[in-house]
């Protein structure tokens, strides 16, 4: 979720002044470009989930051993020093941060932008002006079977609808594609707003949620339709479709830039980013924003709004594929960062992701 890896466009490009003659085409790149200086990492608030899903990454490898660490000065001291090392946006994600409400105000005291990742069960605190991202992974009978949560969908409306602060996620798998409509609709009913996600298999995943390319086709066209349907609730373009359902994976189409798939030390999120554990400590070699996820399967909501953010230069080639990138851009601003308002998307076109090398 960084866009500042090279900065934002670096050196001069001959077409730009021509991308930019239309109006709209120009103010939405003024929009987007204030915010260039995001740059993130992310925290493992808890160890501990109040339910448990399959197919959770958090619950895969060594990161859920971590020693949780409740020492709310521990956590100030961490943010002060994240802060000093030029971190602007934090991701608090876990297991589940709303088990430690105390934290994640400490956290919003020291580091004013950020968001949390939760899945709804348990109100955050209103003092806690994050984005709260709450996971949805189909309708009640799904939730039952698949995260063994009864009424999920119900109580985490009753927590955050109306809440500016509440952006409900939801994660196409390959068996809840047609179920979107209905938590489309009862989420749009309660006035709340709805981004997509798409399932990641973690590394060894071979179960039945794992997408294939037909799942992959048939959650595209869903995606797209529901966006036309519900423009003023749906935080998504058309890009955002084609990016995180193509058959070749983010890391594949764009080159993933966490620190994980990216040896550099000099640059961008190669340098910058950090994923912290419950015990305050971190590892180079396997730090990206959803870690113990198959890099081939990635194709993530919060991966991509980093690594197809980035890749600004391979979409200035043309207009089209310049309004497609901005249309993501801007959703992902949307998506996370607290009082940004999306605007209308300019692009319905459906471009293929442009390749490396491309200018
Ligand atoms: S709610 Fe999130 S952290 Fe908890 S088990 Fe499910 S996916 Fe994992
Ligand atoms: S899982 Fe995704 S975000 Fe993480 S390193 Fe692999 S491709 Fe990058």
């Amino acid at each position: 979720m960084a866009m500042n890896h090279k900065g934002p466009f670096g050196p001069a490009q001959p077409k730009f002044s021509e991308l930019l003659a239309q109006p709209e085409v120009s103010a939405r790149w003024e929009k987007v470009r204030k915010y260039f200086f995001l740059r993130e990492s992310t925290y493992d608030m808890s160890n501990r989930c109040n339910i448990r899903c399959d197919g959770c990454y958090y619950f895969e490898g060594d990161k859920q051993f971590a020693r949780e660490t409740g020492d709310a000065e521990a956590w100030r001291g961490l943010m002060q020093a994240e802060k000093a090392r030029g971190i602007t946006y934090v991701v608090l994600a876990g297991a589940e941060p709303s088990l430690v409400p105390e934290l994640l105000k400490v956290c919003y005291q020291e580091m004013p932008l950020g968001s949390i990742a939760t899945n709804g069960f348990k109100k955050i605190p209103e003092s806690v002006r994050y984005k709260i991202h709450i996971s949805v992974w189909g309708n009640d009978e799904t939730s039952v079977r698949v995260r063994k949560a009864k009424h999920l969908l119900k109580k985490q409306v009753e927590n955050y609808k109306r809440d500016p602060r509440a952006v409900f996620v939801y994660t196409f798998t390959r068996e809840n594609i047609d179920e979107v409509n209905e938590v489309a609709e009862v989420l749009v009913s309660d006035g709340c707003k709805l981004t997509f996600n798409v399932f990641s298999s973690p590394v060894g995943y071979t179960g039945p949620l794992r997408h294939e390319n037909e799942s992959l086709r048939r959650t595209k066209q869903k995606m797209i339709r529901l966006l036309n349907q519900y423009p003023q609730n749906i935080l998504f373009s058309v890009y955002n479709a084609v990016a995180h359902t193509h058959q070749r994976g983010l890391h594949d189409l764009y080159g993933c830039s966490y620190p994980r798939q990216n040896p550099s030390q000099d640059i961008g999120l190669g340098r910058s980013f950090r994923q912290y554990r419950t015990d305050l400590n971190w590892d180079r070699s396997v730090a990206c924003c959803v870690p113990d996820t198959d890099c081939d399967d990635c194709r993530h909501y919060a991966a991509g709004s980093a690594v197809v953010t980035a890749r600004l230069y391979r979409h200035a080639n043309n207009l089209v594929s310049f309004k497609s990138w901005l249309d993501y851009v801007d959703t992902y601003l949307a998506v996370w960062v607290m009082d940004y308002e999306k605007g209308e998307n300019l692009c319905a076109e459906e471009i293929e992701p442009p390749p490396a090398g491309v200018k």
